[in-house]
């Protein structure tokens, strides 16, 4: 049965288009005061915390990183922080002759364009992924092969993945008609609007100004590549190319080509990373994106929609949606990526994390619940 509209919900529609986007609009006055900070203000960290967080970037490229903490270290300016020391210790502003105060103004633009107020999809999510990113991108598979475009481009794609996410997924967009549904034709609705987002913040910061404008161009097209390789309804399509590649043995890291499609990958391996997490982070992360579902299904109550996969409190328990997470998405993902590393140390721990986490979650599971439902077309929503 296809999702129903009805008049009330229609109603509903211009209700719910406000409320997702108020915080948008209230950001945006924010931004414009916070964008006009004089350089000295770059440094936001507490002098007590500031120690702390400088320890925490010596090991950035540990897995068990705590991003949560680093939040907290750095006043909530995570992303910020992490962007402009991994372009630092990547030689990035000095490759590109990047201005910083430039690079200041479009980070604090991508992190003020996250909604705080969304438990999942918010700039600490972005920070995650990032640093995730940053890990694979050292891979000893890739690093050698990758040009200083590739790292900028997959640590800028990985930053401003999810920017001004709503909070919601694709459907409720459609179902409740909203702007950017019809603006996207019903099509990867949320990366289409990240990438655009992300070169209208470009634009406006002026970062890249001073390279020529054909270099700008392919940044552009490539960061859009590369976000909407995240839409999780294209899993099976990047899954079976990759899949076919490693049988092949036929990855020519060499070719640009096969290095882009390497980083589509590898961000899409960062965006669903947090099973392959420690226990810890991991079930942070899992108790926040189930929120922000139940969150999504309180709201189709509230306006008589119907209640979306998985969104359902009462129904879909948190247990049973990351097992079946884990088994659909997450599993088949790693175990390619796993073989593309030959396997890595970081691979296997990351294999280790996600078969603890799996079955931690099904000592969780109480036994009369239901097994972990997908959408209905058969895909994970994320
Ligand atoms: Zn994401």
């Amino acid at each position: 049965m296809q999702p129903t509209v009805t008049s009330h919900s229609c109603n509903a529609a211009g209700v719910l288009q406000g409320e997702l986007q108020s915080g948008t609009r209230r950001k945006h006055l924010q931004r414009s005061s916070q964008t006009s900070r004089p350089p000295g203000h770059l440094h936001l960290l507490d002098q007590d915390y500031l120690g702390q967080a400088a320890f925490m970037l010596s090991k950035v490229g540990t897995w068990n990183f705590d991003i949560f903490l680093f939040d907290r270290l750095t006043n909530g300016n995570s992303l910020v922080t992490l962007v402009i020391h991994l372009f630092n210790i990547s030689g990035l502003i000095h490759h590109f002759q990047l201005d910083v105060v430039k690079l200041h103004r479009f980070l604090s633009m991508v992190q003020e364009d996250y909604h705080s107020q969304n438990p999942y999809h918010n700039a600490i999510h972005a920070a995650d992924v990032t640093q995730a990113m940053y890990c694979y991108l050292k891979e000893p598979k890739l690093a050698e092969h990758l040009s200083p475009l590739d790292v900028f481009l997959g640590l800028m794609a990985a930053a401003a993945h999810d920017v001004d996410h709503p909070g919601v997924n694709q459907p409720f967009l459609i179902k409740t008609r909203h702007h950017l549904a019809s603006l996207y034709q019903n099509t990867s609705v949320l990366e289409s609007h990240h990438w655009r987002s992300t070169v209208g913040m470009l634009r406006e910061s002026g970062l890249l100004t001073h390279l020529p404008a054909d270099v700008t161009q392919d940044v552009e097209q490539q960061l859009g590549s590369l976000i909407l390789a995240t839409d999780i309804s294209r899993q099976n399509e990047f899954l079976l190319t990759f899949r076919e590649h490693l049988d092949h043995q036929d990855l020519d890291l060499q070719l640009a080509e096969h290095r882009h499609f390497i980083l589509q990958i590898a961000l899409k391996c960062a965006d669903v990373c947090n099973p392959c997490r420690i226990w810890k982070l991991s079930r942070q992360w899992s108790e926040r994106v189930c929120e922000e579902f139940y969150r999504q299904g309180d709201l189709e109550k509230r306006f008589d929609l119907e209640i979306s996969p998985l969104c359902d409190q009462q129904a879909d328990s948190v247990s049973a949606i990351q097992i079946g997470f884990i088994s659909y998405i997450v599993e088949p993902l790693f175990e390619e990526w796993q073989r593309f590393t030959e396997p890595s140390l970081l691979s296997r721990t990351m294999m280790d994390h996600l078969n603890h986490n799996k079955t931690c979650w099904s000592r969780i599971r109480s036994p009369n619940e239901s097994r972990g439902r997908t959408s209905k077309d058969g895909k994970y929503m994320k």
